[in-house]
């Protein structure tokens, strides 16, 4: 991975290192052209580390009826698992159908059947309807006075900010340059086009240039104040909602599988088990504060809570029973009249008279179709005449892919016999890293006991291969730590700093700082006002 000094011109510069902004990058370097793509923070900072975390149809569409849009997500799916068997899993969602709430038993037959349809869904994995008994079978917890039916159908699970990253590397494979920690502060303009950026290395505080033929805005949530510094902020913008997920003990939550239910103010929840917790989400509100300061309130939590305990009346969690929380913006484009709920999730590119190219709107899901429409239009309006491949992202597997599903389960096993690691552990690495789990347990080192033995040798394969530059990038988005298993980055905090002082030669201030920050992100995260 990059952060050495970048040479100064492009073909395209991308702004952003969400997962539009790196799948485009792949994009567009695999294809040919010369790629630089800058990121404020860390891969995956903004919305793409704090999803609900599956590779879905968008079963919600299709009550909005967008076709299109069911069609096209509904169909990537299959792609991105197959570009990533290991990271991007199948998994059957079971949907509790309510004598009050939702569509009822018939229409949801005939909703999923087309949703199947739509999305080219294999035989086997098709829909499939239960009665009552057998809907309260597979999940005994669900409220039985309320149950009529249920019915199971296909989704994906993954960790969004792995796939961010998997893809990101994938880029820089195929000759992107990727710079994080770098923040465009300004845009370059010659002749009134947009040539280039100005951009703040936010470690060092220097400034340097960079020039593009094309530069691409795909900075979500902060696409709009991009816009803005580049004047071209008319027609349409962003409407952003605040989207929050909390996490308990699967012990205290013990859901069987994936759920997605109705709850009385006629939205729909996930319940997804998780290794040792269920997580719960996601609440969709307007939202008008700082960007760059989104946590979930005490609303938020009380509100998943209370969807809960209506639904599974045996559970009863409280506040403190949530261990962790994430809370993310989703960056969709304002229609009038509309409400956070009603607005469309299909993504959007605005053309500035000055040649900004931004995009917004979409889903992870979909990243790669996006990217492939940004490339065309850049190819179109400025490299018409240059010799340059087709999309072929659709062929190129992320690092660390195994085969398929059978063959995850092999190497897990493989892991269980030959590395004695217990199954939940062996689940934990081939699920985040697939093949390149290998390399990671080479990293032990002898004189280290269990599981920080294990935890030092993934922070060390993230710090060599994944551009890790500070202990939030390790603990949120390379290993979901501080969602999933919380207490162990606060049993931890102090050896991963010393390992990430020694191997990135930090200052002792350096690596107080680092530890405030820390201690800030565990607070932000289970701590409600
Ligand atoms: P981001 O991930 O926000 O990336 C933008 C990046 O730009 C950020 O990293 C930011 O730091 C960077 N940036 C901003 N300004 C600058 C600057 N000046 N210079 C340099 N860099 C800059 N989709 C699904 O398919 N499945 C789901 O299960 C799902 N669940 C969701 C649940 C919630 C609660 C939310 C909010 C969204 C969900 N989505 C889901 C949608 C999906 O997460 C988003 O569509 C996607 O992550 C957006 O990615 P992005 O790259 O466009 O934006």
């Amino acid at each position: 991975m990059l952060k050495s000094a970048p040479a100064l011109d492009y073909d395209l510069l991308v702004i952003g290192g969400g997962i539009t902004g790196v799948g485009i990058a792949l994009d567009a370097a695999s294809r040919g052209l010369k790629t630089i793509l800058v990121e404020k923070h860390d891969f995956a900072y903004g919305t793409s580390s704090r999803s609900t975390k599956l590779i879905h149809g968008g079963l919600r569409y299709l009550k909005q009826l967008e076709f299109g849009l069911v069609k096209e997500v509904g169909s990537e799916r299959a792609i991105v698992h197959n570009l990533a068997p290991h990271l991007v899993v199948p998994e059957k969602m079971l949907l509790p159908l309510s004598e009050k709430k939702g569509l009822g038993y018939w229409l949801t037959s005939i909703g999923l059947k087309i949703y199947d349809w739509l999305a080219g869904v294999k035989r086997e994995d098709q829909r499939k309807m239960l009665t009552r008994l057998q809907t309260l079978k597979h999940e005994p917890l669900l409220r039985t006075d309320d149950v009529k039916g249920g019915a199971i159908y296909a989704e994906y699970r993954t960790d969004d900010a792995r796939l961010t990253i998997e893809i990101a590397k994938a880029a820089h494979a195929h000759g992107a340059a990727l710079l994080t920690y770098c923040q465009v502060a300004d845009f370059v303009v010659k002749d009134e086009k947009v040539c280039g950026v100005d951009v703040l290395d936010v470690l060092t505080g220097s400034l340097f240039t960079l020039s593009a033929t094309v530069v691409v805005n795909a900075a979500g949530p902060w696409v709009d104040t991009l816009r803005k510094k580049n004047s071209s902020l008319q027609g349409k913008r962003l409407h952003l909602t605040k989207g929050v997920h909390i996490v308990v003990a699967h012990g205290l939550f013990p859901v069987k599988q994936a759920i997605y239910f109705d709850v009385d103010d006629g939205r729909m929840i996930f319940a997804i088990p998780r290794g040792r917790v269920t997580y719960i989400g996601t609440t969709d509100t307007e939202y008008k504060e700082g960007l760059d300061e989104v946590v979930a309130s005490r609303e938020d939590v009380l509100y998943l809570l209370r969807a809960v305990n209506a639904t599974f009346p045996s559970v009863n969690l409280q506040l403190e029973h949530v261990e962790s929380s994430w809370a993310g913006l989703r960056p969709l484009i304002h229609e009038d009249g509309k409400s956070a709920s009603e607005l469309s999730r299909k993504d959007e590119i605005f053309e500035s008279v000055s040649g900004l190219i931004s995009i917004a709107g979409g889903k992870l899901t979909g990243y790669r179709k996006m990217a492939e429409r940004v490339v065309n239009l850049v190819i179109d309006k400025h490299f018409e005449n240059r010799k340059l491949k087709s999309c072929y992202t659709a062929a190129i597997k992320l690092p660390g892919a195994l085969m398929d599903v059978a063959a995850c389960k092999n190497y897990m096993q493989k892991l269980v016999e030959k590395e004695k690691l217990d199954r939940e552990t062996a689940r934990y690495l081939v699920e985040n890293y697939g093949s390149q789990s290998q390399v990671i347990l080479h990293l032990r080192k002898p004189n280290v006991d269990g599981q920080l033995q294990l935890l030092l040798a993934e922070l060390n394969f993230c710090i060599r291969h994944e551009l890790v530059l500070s202990l939030e990038d390790f603990c949120m988005r390379r290993t979901g730590l501080l969602f999933f298993n919380i207490q162990l980055v606060k049993k931890y905090l102090e050896p991963l700093l010393v390992e990430m002082q020694n191997t990135l030669s930090w200052s002792d201030q350096r690596t107080m700082t680092e530890k405030l920050v820390m201690q800030k992100r565990v607070e932000e995260a289970s701590v409600f006002k």
